[in-house]
């Protein structure tokens, strides 16, 4: 054990910063890269492939005692399998798995792992497992794209509830969250668009590239990056015959897989477009551009003096009087990236709507299903600037700390005052008030973009002067004197800097009436479907009559995920980035230092250590024993003497260090097991 380091740093005796540092990098050194913290789960990704994953290793997890091997992440799996079926503590049948990490950090293929390992439990081989896992090209493929932080990085967030009757799997459904449909229009320097572009340009065949009227790749403004070597126009090849082959398995018809395919054509097209001022002020296509107007119009199936109509102008009734506004340069941009940023929007929204309907629960009403969720969102971020979509990304990242604190740290706590145990508190950062310098109502920062969004007339500097005067004695709220409307926010994670310009409107998020009704109106059947509400999930409740502002969505789909997560066993996995390069076998200690200090790692090794995770109620606990004991005596194994109340039991066994409570037992993580063990030698 000592050459390996500690498997388990829980176990450790002596323990600071520096030597939670040390452990990590020499078991990363020698390709250990899980680590348990009692009944955490720590995994830095070792950018090589490693032999981890392969069927003889998935086989041997396969109902393993915890202790016998090696932390992995198919132990978590196999722990959130076993305790929906009931099989190790008694608690809630629902299992949460949280994952959490920067960009970069392996979360997605942390859960790509989870996913696999659970459909193995499963043992059968049911299309229904193999569909659960073919989708996830096909949601990668218009979800992710390559950043600086990592060259498949999910450009959304995701929920995936699997769904089980007894052991098998009945159904799956995905909750997406934020996809950042600004990617459409505009990638960073280093970045690129969705990978489903790249891949539709590679492996289209000329014929086809003919009908759809694609043409080469660098002729479009809205695809940033060079496309690379033959070699990897291959690779974005073959990935386009994987994501055919995802859509005709999730039983897209040939017409909507042609209708999917024009419209982000159309989507490129669009982006070709340029304006300018003519003399009498009228705004117009540029001669270069005219082509690409007609292109598009053809792409989406509209009439090219609509769509250019509404480009160049906005339509409003006023007291039953239509009045036509026309755009400057400015805004006929602004407005036709609007437009592709909202019809890329629906096709997502529109492809994982139809994704859940393949994998919705195929059961009766009344039979119980249990669930094991998997949360997979965007880590924490902080880039040169900081717009409206980051605000939400960290703000579900304070939610997820907050939670995991609110697991770790207050419930059990607070359990050990109630049940009068003796303990010595051990502090956290606990970031509530953060949550609520975010959330509160009416006075949050949601709430004052909420109210500021309200008025036509308000800018964004009016909105950051408010946020400036409500909140500029709370400590996680820093003014920055600046002409700029910026503002900080002192996160969990660290402070970062917000750019408030176009907060509201990506807060209000409208689009206008006469882009609906172009696109209702389209011959492209999809693209009609699409802008008439039929089969959209809620990527933006365009159609409701009172629409919500995207601040506001957000905040509720948050609150609907963290009702079901606080009410179910959670998991945590908590992902770690090595360095900042995407290098193998390299570890930046500086990196790795930040990321244990705000996962609060220290603190965790600390509770887990002196802690007691495992808090049966006497019954439950009773139940436990008795289940199985009653087993033996179906088996004849053994006598009366197993109706003995389970204290006495426990003061039988060998089992040290466990404490009682006014209602419940108190166990350390790894009595559990040790239960198990001797339960199963009677
Ligand atoms: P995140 O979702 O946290 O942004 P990803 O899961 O996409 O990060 O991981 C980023 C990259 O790191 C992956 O594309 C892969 O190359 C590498 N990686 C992550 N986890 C592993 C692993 N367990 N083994 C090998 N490579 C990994
Ligand atoms: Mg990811």
């Amino acid at each position: 054990m000592e050459g390996l380091f500690h498997e388990d740093l829980a176990a450790l005796s002596d323990l600071d910063e520096q030597s939670l540092l040390e452990s990590l990098s020499q078991r990363f050194k020698q390709d250990r890269i899980y680590t348990y913290i009692g009944d955490i789960l720590v995994a830095i990704n070792p950018f090589k492939y490693l032999p981890l994953y392969v069927k003889e290793v998935s086989e041997r997890y396969k109902y393993h005692e915890k202790s016998k091997l090696p932390p992995h992440i198919f132990a978590v799996a196999d722990r959130a399998y076993q305790s929906m079926m009931g099989r190790l503590a008694t608690g809630p049948r629902n299992q949460c798995i949280v994952i959490s990490g920067e960009s970069g950090a392996g979360k997605t293929e942390s859960t790509k792992l989870l996913l696999r390992q659970i459909m193995e439990l499963c043992r059968a081989n049911s299309q229904l497992e193999q569909q659960i896992l073919q989708v996830n090209p096909l949601l990668e493929a218009f979800g992710n794209a390559q950043t600086v932080m990592n060259d498949n990085s999910s450009r959304f967030g995701k929920y995936i509830q699997l769904r089980f009757h007894n052991s098998s799997v009945k159904g799956a459904k995905i909750n997406e969250y934020l996809l950042e449909k600004s990617r459409v229009v505009h990638q960073d320097e280093g970045e690129r668009n969705f990978h489903i572009f790249y891949c539709m340009l590679a492996g289209i065949s000329p014929e086809d590239k003919d009908m759809y009227g694609l043409l080469d790749p660098t002729q479009y403004r809205y695809l940033n990056g060079r496309y690379g070597s033959e070699d990897i126009v291959r690779k974005w090849g073959e990935k386009y015959s994987e994501v055919c082959n995802a859509m005709d398995m999730v039983g897209f018809q040939e017409q909507e897989k042609v209708d999917m395919m024009t419209i982000l054509a159309g989507i490129l097209s669009l982006g070709n477009i340029m304006f300018e001022p003519t003399e009498t002020d009228v705004l117009r296509v540029t001669g270069k551009s005219m082509g690409w107007l007609k292109a598009t119009a053809g792409q989406f199936g509209v009439q090219e003096e609509e769509l250019l109509r509404s480009l160049t102008c906005t339509l409003s009734v006023t007291r039953g009087e239509a009045i036509r506004r026309l755009h400057n340069q400015q805004q006929a941009e602004d407005a036709r990236d609007s437009i592709a940023k909202v019809a890329y929007g629906r096709v997502f929204g529109w492809i994982v709507s139809k994704v859940n309907e393949l994998l919705a629960p195929n059961v009766d009403f009344d039979v119980e299903l249990n669930e094991i969720g998997i949360l997979d969102i965007f880590g924490f971020e902080n880039f040169a600037v900081n717009r409206f979509e980051q605000l939400c990304i960290n703000l579900a990242n304070e939610q997820l700390q907050y939670f995991f604190n609110h697991h770790i740290f207050l419930m059990e706590q607070n359990e050990y005052k109630e049940e009068g145990i003796e303990w010595e508190t051990i502090s956290f950062k606990d970031n509530k008030p953060i949550l609520d310098l975010i959330l509160t109502k009416p006075i949050g920062i949601l709430s004052l973009l909420d109210e500021q969004s309200a008025f036509p007339q308000a800018s964004d500097r009016d909105f950051v002067d408010k946020l400036n005067s409500k909140f500029k004695s709370s400590p996680h709220y820093e003014v920055v004197r600046s002409h700029s409307p910026l503002f900080t926010v002192v996160h969990y994670a660290g402070k970062v800097q917000y750019n408030g310009g176009g907060f509201l409107e990506m807060n209000r998020d409208t689009i206008p009436a006469s882009i609906r009704d172009l696109f209702i109106n389209s011959v492209t059947p999809l693209l009609s479907v699409l802008f008439a509400g039929l089969n959209v999930s809620a990527d933006d409740n365009f159609n409701s009559t009172r629409k919500q502002s995207v601040g506001a969505q957000f905040k509720h789909s948050l609150a609907v995920l963290m009702e079901k997560m606080f009410v179910a066993n959670p998991h945590f996995v908590r992902c770690i980035k090595p360095n900042g390069n995407k290098l193998p076998d390299q570890v930046d200690n500086k990196r790795v230092m930040d990321q244990l200090r705000y996962n609060g790692l220290l603190e965790t090794i600390r509770i887990r250590r002196d802690g007691f995770s495992w808090r049966p109620s006497f019954k439950e606990f009773a139940q436990r024993c008795v289940c199985v004991l009653l087993h033996l005596i179906k088996c004849n194994l053994c006598g009366l003497w197993v109706f003995f109340s389970c204290l006495s039991i426990l003061n039988t066994t060998a089992i040290h260090g466990w404490k009682c409570g006014s209602s419940r037992l108190f166990f350390k993580y790894w009595h559990q097991e040790e239960l198990s063990r001797l339960l199963e030698r009677l």
